[in-house]
Formats: structure tokens, C-alpha cells, sequence
């Protein structure tokens, strides 16, 4: 996500300091950022220290994302959502900088409420496998209202819904890049669970945008949900379509699922479609194909 939204900046004319600790970011994702002399990169945990750089927007980022890979890392999770999100903060109050941070469909929890309106409270597990990266980004937005209430930072509050897109890492253990990865391998594709449960995809250069009109809007109040509301499929269709896209003969194999795994999940963009104007416009299918190729590449070895 960070490198597409670099890279749209970037194209625009917008000076970039790029910052990762590469937990789970890709060094590789940097390449394309390099030929632009307005692109600086520091290797920085910023649940420790952010860069001392003069910014008019901080687009907050920094987390940890795919399940297995924040309760892989539950610590670092909540640093990042806590300590760093707090750092952030703070500079963007002493840059007088807009800030949007990248909250998460996640918030909502295994929801009660279909689809799922910014209004909505959550019905999340505090202690259970998911509550790290839940919690996390629950008291990120917490802390974020907090600093703009009594300090004034305009901080702007993004709800991502299950985002995909080209530079995933075929290892980040999510569906999309799981299922593309096993198709193109013809190894097995593993469905968890019934494969009944739904997600509601959304192509990266839409989510691009997306942030861009939250950070560049006047003004906002309250979170605003980003995801597509088109692309509801469950995850055995989502693995037929795949299948079918990259020509494989991997079987279908049901696999345990994780628990406190939402059921159902789509996004109502009424307010984002009202406040900035957007919506996405890729649409599943395009955007699959899109992916394909890239995994493709990757796994037939022509990209690293
Ligand atoms: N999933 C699956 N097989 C996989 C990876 C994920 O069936 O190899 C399912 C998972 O159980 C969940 C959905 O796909 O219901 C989306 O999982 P993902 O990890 O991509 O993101 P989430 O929306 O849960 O954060």
C-alpha cells in the first residue's frame, strides 16, 4: 500500500520520505520509488523515533495487516498501533501536518451489522487471537480523537476493507496472495473453514485514491470507511474464481479455520462516496486479472 500511495504522490509532484522497519514491508517495493529525487527512505521503527523531516501530511501506515502475520508479531502490533501512532501524532502536531491514519475494517470485529456503516460500535473479541491488531487499531482511533479533541492534530480516521493488489508478499498468508501463489504453483487451494464466510475486495489504485481525497478533503469529522461494496463473494467463490483465472488443477482442500474469523464483511460507502467524492471503479474481475500477472511473475521467478 505504502509504495502505491508513494508512487502516486510522487508522479504528482509531492516530495516522499519513506519510512518501514520491514517487519512486514517488502524492501523490493522500494525500487520502483527510487528513480524519483524527491523519494527519501529511512529504515525506521516508528514506535521508537519517526523521522525529524517537515511534513504538511503524514499518511500513517505502519502495522503489521495480514492475521497470521500480526499474531505472528502481537507485540510489535499493539507498539506500532499504540507508541507509534502516538509519535505520529505528536509530529503532526508540532509540523501543524494533516494526518490520515489507516485504520481497518477490523474495528468492526465479526459484525452484527451487514453492511458495516462507520456508526456501527463492533462486536470484538478483546482477548482472543485477532484482538492485537483489532485493539490496536481500536485505540489508534481512540488516540486519535483524543489528539484532535484536545490538541487540535487534524487527523483523519481511514476504514480499509480487505485490500489486493500487485507487490503483495506471495507469502503474507492472506487469501488473495495465498490463493494466487497455491493456483500458479498448482498446489492445493486452502479453504478455511466452509468457505461460506465473505469479503468485499478492493483493488490497490482505488484505495490510492481513496486516502489521497481523506488527506486532500477541507474537513472531516469521524472515520470514513474505504473498500468496495461491489466485490461481496465468499471465500470458495473467490477460490474458484482464482483458479479458474490462472488455469490451474490445484484442488479445493478445507483447511481449519481461525477463530473469531468474521463471517461477513462489507463496507457502506454512503459517506465516503458523499464527503470526497469516491468510489472505486476497478472492479473484481480486472482487478484478479491484474493480480494474476503479477503473481505469476513472481512465482515463475521472472520477478523477485
Ligand atoms: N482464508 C482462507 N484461506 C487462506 C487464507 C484466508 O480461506 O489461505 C480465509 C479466512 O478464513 C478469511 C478470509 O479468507 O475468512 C479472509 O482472510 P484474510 O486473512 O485474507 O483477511 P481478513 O479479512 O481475515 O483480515
Amino acid at each position: 500500500m505504502g509504495s502505491h500511495l508513494s508512487e502516486s504522490l510522487l508522479a504528482d509532484g509531492w516530495e516522499v520520505w519513506g519510512v518501514d522497519n520491514f517487519l512486514t514491508g517488502r524492501r523490493e517495493n522500494l525500487e520502483p520509488l527510487r528513480r524519483y529525487p524527491q523519494f527519501h527512505f529511512s529504515r525506521i521503527d516508528v514506535s521508537r523515533r519517526v523521522p525529524r523531516a517537515e511534513v504538511d501530511v503524514i499518511y500513517h501506515l505502519a502495522s503489521p495487516a495480514s492475521p497470521p502475520r500480526y499474531q505472528e508479531h502481537p507485540l510489535e502490533t499493539l507498539e506500532v498501533n499504540s507508541r507509534g501512532t502516538a509519535r505520529l501524532l505528536a509530529h503532526a502536531a508540532a509540523c501543524k501536518a494533516r494526518m490520515v491514519l489507516a485504520s481497518t475494517s477490523e474495528v468492526y470485529g465479526d459484525p452484527e451489522v451487514h453492511p458495516q456503516t462507520e456508526s456501527y460500535w463492533g462486536h470484538v473479541n478483546p482477548v482472543g487471537p485477532r484482538s492485537c491488531y483489532d485493539e490496536g487499531k481500536r485505540f489508534s482511533e481512540a488516540l486519535s480523537m483524543a489528539w484532535r479533541t484536545s490538541r487540535g492534530v487534524d487527523v483523519r480516521i481511514a476504514r480499509i476493507f480487505n485490500t489486493y493488489g500487485p507487490r503483495m508478499d506471495p507469502e503474507d498468508g492472506r487469501v488473495i496472495s495465498n490463493f494466487f501463489v497455491q493456483g500458479w504453483k498448482g498446489a492445493p487451494i486452502t479453504v478455511q473453514g466452509t468457505g461460506r464466510q465473505t469479503r468485499s475486495f478492493c483493488y490497490v489504485s482505488d484505495l490510492v485514491r481513496g486516502l489521497r481525497a481523506l488527506a486532500e478533503v477541507d474537513r472531516v469529522e469521524g472515520p470514513v470507511n474505504l473498500g468496495n461494496p461491489d466485490t461481496e463473494h465468499s471465500i470458495l467463490e473467490i477460490a474458484e474464481q482464482i483458479r479458474e483465472i490462472t488455469g490451474s488443477r490445484s484442488k479445493i482442500v478445507r483447511i481449519t479455520r481461525g477463530r473469531d474469523d468474521p463471517e461477513r464483511r462489507r463496507p457502506d460507502i454512503t459517506r465516503a462516496r458523499k464527503i470526497l467524492k469516491w468510489r472505486p471503479r476497478v472492479s473484481l474481475e480486472e482487478g484478479l486479472q491484474l493480480t494474476s500477472e503479477y503473481f505469476r511473475s513472481v512465482v515463475q521467478g521472472t520477478r523477485r
